[in-house]
């Protein structure tokens, strides 16, 4: 953004509040925990606290909201993006939606611990919502006590800056303050509460609606303020499709398939698992929202869940993600059933997720493997061969990816080198050199070889297929061990991890040789370590 347009100081910053202004309120006003009905949302103030401080700011998201250096240092800053002090044109409030948690329809959910302060306009006219995580009770909170700490702040601030320079569509994070206060939570529900740093994280997205706003409407039977939400998320956030009618509710259906297909495509190529895909975890724009105990992939292993909450059942593991999304997608169906009335037109609209996720992951599997495009009658057979031999033995997915892609494709020499000297390139995916078994090389091996016979029919040089290959598999990923580091120093005082792995994550896909000691496996001892490999919903 040009320097000129840049704001220097938080008291010139405006606000259009369009969300609060166009959709219905609670007209209670005290912040007391209730059932909301007929309204959009609740207006409530953050809590005040006790001494912000700021750890860290992403400087991507303050230049798209055109606040200047000067700005993002300045004193008010802290005070600003922790809730203490409320600038002219805020209009605090916490949304009221529902959501299927696990599967089972929980009735109101809400913003418990989610306050908006406003919409601003940038320069370009595009809009963003300020929404402070943390910031205290809302009438939504329920039993719990509307706080965020800093181990959940540092992963939601450091994840959602880093799936947006993956190329993730996502909520963004602007700023990552300490409240100086402390918040006991039972990190595993085991009867051993304690006291941690409570923090606040500033997210920042168009529109922070989620499925469940819609789904709560309906389930109430409140169909006039279901077809209000809708027809204002169409004019505010789809304006490209024109008049909200019956043929528009279903034309935005279809485009909240297409964008939630592309959304999993994305989360399966960079091996990131959400954890918690309740319908209130869903966006309604296809954008990453709510980062609770996600986890990344190291082992490739579609079972894996992060979140121990999930341990039973593995409903949001890995490779369950696609399914979970069409289950979620239905539910919204049926949420706009009322608008539409009739089933054949939405299950048709439905079917655009199943296409564009098939279509989007053939594409995005052929990018990881440098193909030029995905050619059904051999590809299919050698992603299958693949991601069955990942599972054989203990492979990072994200060190094999990348490492393919230093493959020397010389196929006159196929037959004259053995399978260790082929796979050499790979040796530093492996995480246990005892499982890499003679029958396990001749797999591999074999895939090795018909993969780069394959690689060689498109004519690409290596070069070509090498830099291709790098712009989609990343180097860099916040694996759990990393942030767990960076939450152990930072619980110390010590805040430079933090920004270092901001700095590191925002060149995921450069090579980047002085950090070069972030592209690891995960070091043994954060096997079973609590927060590297195991998650609860605690945060
Ligand atoms: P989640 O699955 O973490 O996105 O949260 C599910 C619901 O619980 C949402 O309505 C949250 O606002 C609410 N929630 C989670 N943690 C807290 C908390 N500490 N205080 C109040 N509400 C919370
Ligand atoms: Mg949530």
């Amino acid at each position: 953004m040009n320097a000129q347009f840049q704001l220097d100081s938080l008291d010139a910053l405006s606000f259009d509040n369009r969300f609060v202004r166009d959709l219905p309120a609670d007209p209670e006003k005290i912040n007391q925990r209730r059932q909301v009905n007929g309204a959009c949302y609740s207006f409530v103030s953050p809590a005040r606290v006790k001494q912000p401080e700021l750890v860290a700011y992403s400087k991507e998201v303050a230049d798209q909201l055109g606040f200047s250096e000067k700005l993002c240092q300045s004193d008010l800053f802290a005070p600003v993006f922790s809730g203490n002090h409320l600038l002219e044109g805020m209009q605090p409030y916490a949304m009221c939606y529902g959501g299927h948690q696990f599967g089972n329809w929980a009735g109101q959910l809400g913003d418990g611990r989610a306050i908006n302060l406003g919409e601003v306009l940038n320069q370009s006219g595009e809009r963003f919502t300020l929404q402070l995580k943390g910031a205290g009770p809302t009438p939504y909170s329920r039993g719990a006590d509307g706080l965020a700490v800093l181990r959940s702040s540092v992963r939601e601030f450091l994840c959602s800056e880093a799936m947006h320079h993956l190329g993730v569509p996502t909520t963004r994070a602007l700023s990552l303050t300490l409240t100086g206060e402390e918040v006991v939570r039972d990190m595993f529900y085991d009867g051993h509460p304690q006291a941690e740093p409570g923090a606040i994280v500033c997210r920042v997205a168009p529109s922070f609606t989620r499925f469940g706003n819609f789904q709560l409407f309906t389930s109430n039977g409140e169909i006039d303020q279901l077809r209000q939400l809708v027809d204002f998320t169409i004019c505010s956030d789809f304006p490209h499709l024109g008049k909200p009618c019956k043929e528009t509710y279903l034309a935005w259906f279809e485009e909240i398939c297409r964008r939630t297909a592309e959304m999993i495509v994305h989360w399966q190529r960079v091996g990131f698992v959400h954890g918690v895909m309740n319908t209130d975890n869903m966006s309604i724009l296809g954008l990453t929202i709510d980062y609770g105990p996600y986890g990344w992939l190291e082992n490739y292993d579609p079972d894996w869940t992060p979140n121990t909450t999930d341990a039973q059942g593995r409903r949001y593991r890995y490779g369950h993600q696609p399914q979970i999304a069409m289950w979620n997608l239905v539910q919204l169906a049926n949420a706009l059933y009322p608008l539409i009335e009739e089933t054949a037109p939405l299950e048709k609209s439905l079917d655009i997720y199943p296409q564009s996720f098939q279509q989007g992951w053939q594409d995005m599997m052929a990018q990881k493997l440098g193909f030029l495009a995905f050619e059904e009658t051999s590809d299919k057979a050698l992603v299958d061969d693949l991601l069955a031999i990942l599972k054989l033995v203990e492979t990072d997915m994200t060190i094999f990816y990348r490492q393919l892609a230093r493959l020397n494709i010389n196929i006159e020499k196929l037959n004259d080198i053995d399978n260790d000297e082929l796979m050499a390139p790979l040796k530093d995916a492996f995480y246990v050199t005892e499982q890499l078994s003679e029958d396990y090389k001749e797999s591999l091996g074999n895939w090795l070889r018909n993969y780069i016979r394959r690689v060689a029919k498109d004519n690409r040089n290596d070069e070509e297929r090498r830099s291709a290959m790098n712009k989609v598999n990343p180097k860099y990923v916040l694996r759990n061990y990393l942030a767990q580091l960076a939450i152990d120093k930072s619980e110390q005082g010590d805040h430079s991890m933090v920004n270092e792995l901001l700095e590191l994550l925002r060149r995921p896909y450069d090579e980047q040789p002085e950090m070069e000691k972030y592209y690891e496996k995960r070091p043994d001892w954060a096997r079973q370590r609590a927060g590297c490999s195991m998650l609860s919903c605690s945060s």
